[in-house]
């Protein structure tokens, strides 16, 4: 059994899915006109602890995540410049280059951080026709109206309009008094902007009502729909989805076809980031890239992240993240010394598994994994078997530093081998090869110069 909070009905539920041991999952993916921000990248690390959670009690996932290359505009309220041709005049490469560029970054990101690949990385720019095909349905039932420029949804016409972010409408009048041009409602959103006369976009596309491009929330809808059908199990994304892009999200694909488009809703917290600190560093935009080059691994990022519980908000400080590679370097070191096999013991596993099951409580999950270890009543079998949840590579982590503290013997013949190599004396270096093997390790040959692996 798994209990998870469903932002819809703001309950923790029992999780039941739509198809036996199926579970359709579509997470939000990234705008990719720039590198993904540290905060940015907390809701994909919560999406992969669903998932791995998800499989680990046995469900079969289908993970669809998007690529926004186009149509995210830089305001959530339809106006300003399109975030793509924004970094396309920035940088002074062509929109599309922009879009590939940043989306190897992205993807580079997760694979630093042991995130599980999408089993879908569907682009919008490659799902135009059902964007439209979809705004055709729309207008066809009457969800649409034209303005100068675009094909909007009319939030009026949908009676339960907002009901993910419980907007209340006289909260939306109130504040109504921000410009909102043509359009009939404050909450009403473009599914079609129309190109400016005179002025040639990068990326435009023809459709029944004029030349133009799609507005940002139809391709989560076409794309969801295509891939995992309507309804699917679950929805995810960042908190800050909640009030436009996944209500609105909710109301085209709804108004479409009269049934819900996701049974459960999940959202990650925010990171906050301490602007004092941050000035010291004199970057506001910290990325990935930023904590490696300062000497982190991205692993420690990943840890310092499952100290905290997804729906609650973090404090991200420079100290903290120290504190998590310290953290987690004394988990390699506590695994490394840890017996391999300890006779069974089922209380632990289970604990285990009923906090990652209770609304994936991995902080939990690592406080009780640190008493095990300091009782010495945890095995290297189960904390490898508690880290398909985790992800911290911790069975690298055993093997690499066994390599690196190599008795001086060995070390020795490393050396030599390396010097033979280095003056071509192929015969020595054979000869060497074979003593090391002859001691029970592999011999790999780098560019830095003999590796070793036990075997
Ligand atoms: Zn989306």
């Amino acid at each position: 059994m798994i209990l998870l909070y469903n932002t819809l009905t703001k309950k923790i539920e029992e999780f039941k899915p739509l198809k036996n041991k199926k579970v359709g999952l579509y997470a939000c993916g990234p705008t990719v006109y720039h590198h993904a921000h540290i905060g940015n990248l907390r809701a994909y690390l919560f999406e992969d602890i669903l998932k791995r959670v998800l499989i680990h009690q046995g469900f079969k996932v289908k993970h669809i995540m998007n690529i926004t290359d186009v149509g995210h505009l830089t305001s959530n309220g339809d106006t300003g410049e399109d975030k793509m041709e924004k970094g396309s005049r920035r940088e002074k490469k062509s929109a599309w280059e922009i879009a590939k560029f940043y989306t190897q970054s992205f993807l580079k990101d997760t694979a630093n951080l042991n995130i599980l690949p999408p089993d879908k990385l569907p682009r919008a720019t490659d799902h135009i026709k059902e964007q439209i095909n979809l705004i055709k349905l729309l207008e066809k039932k009457g969800f649409t109206y034209r303005t100068a420029d675009g094909i909007y949804f009319d939030t009026s016409k949908l009676p339960d309009y907002g009901k993910l972010a419980r907007l209340r409408s006289q909260d939306l009048k109130a504040g109504a008094r921000v410009e909102f041009g043509e359009k009939k409602n404050i909450t009403d959103f473009a599914l079609w902007k129309f190109s400016p006369s005179g002025e040639k976009r990068q990326m435009e596309w023809k459709s029944p009502w004029g030349l133009g491009f799609p507005g940002w929330h139809i391709e989560c809808s076409a794309m969801a729909t295509k891939y995992l059908g309507q309804p699917f199990d679950i929805h995810a994304g960042g908190i800050d989805h909640i009030p436009v892009h996944h209500t609105n999200e909710i109301a085209q694909s709804e108004a479409a076809f009269d049934k819900s488009l996701a049974n459960v809703w999940m959202h990650s917290e925010f990171l906050l980031i301490s602007e004092t600190k941050m000035a010291k560093s004199g970057d506001n935009f910290i990325t990935l890239t930023t904590l490696i080059e300062k000497g982190f691994s991205p692993l420690a990022y990943r840890y310092f992240l499952l100290q905290g519980h997804y729906r609650k908000q973090l404090n991200f400080t420079w100290e903290a993240l120290e504190a998590a590679q310290t953290g987690l370097e004394r988990l390699y070191e506590a695994a490394r010394r840890l017996p391999k096999k300890l006779p069974e013991n089922k209380t632990l596993p289970e604990a285990f598994h009923k906090h990652i099951t209770n609304d994936l409580d991995l902080p939990g999950g690592l406080a009780l994994i640190w008493k095990a270890v300091n009782e010495k009543t945890i095995d290297q079998k189960t904390l490898l078997h508690f880290d398909e949840i985790l992800g911290l590579d911790i069975k690298k982590n055993i093997k690499e530093k066994k390599a690196a503290a190599l008795p001086l013997e060995i070390e020795k013949l490393v050396k030599q081998r390396d010097t033979a190599r280095e003056n071509k004396n192929w015969d020595e270096s054979d000869r060497l090869r074979q003593e090391l093997e002859q001691h029970g390790y592999s011999v790999i040959d780098t560019k830095e110069g003999t590796k070793i692996i036990e075997k």
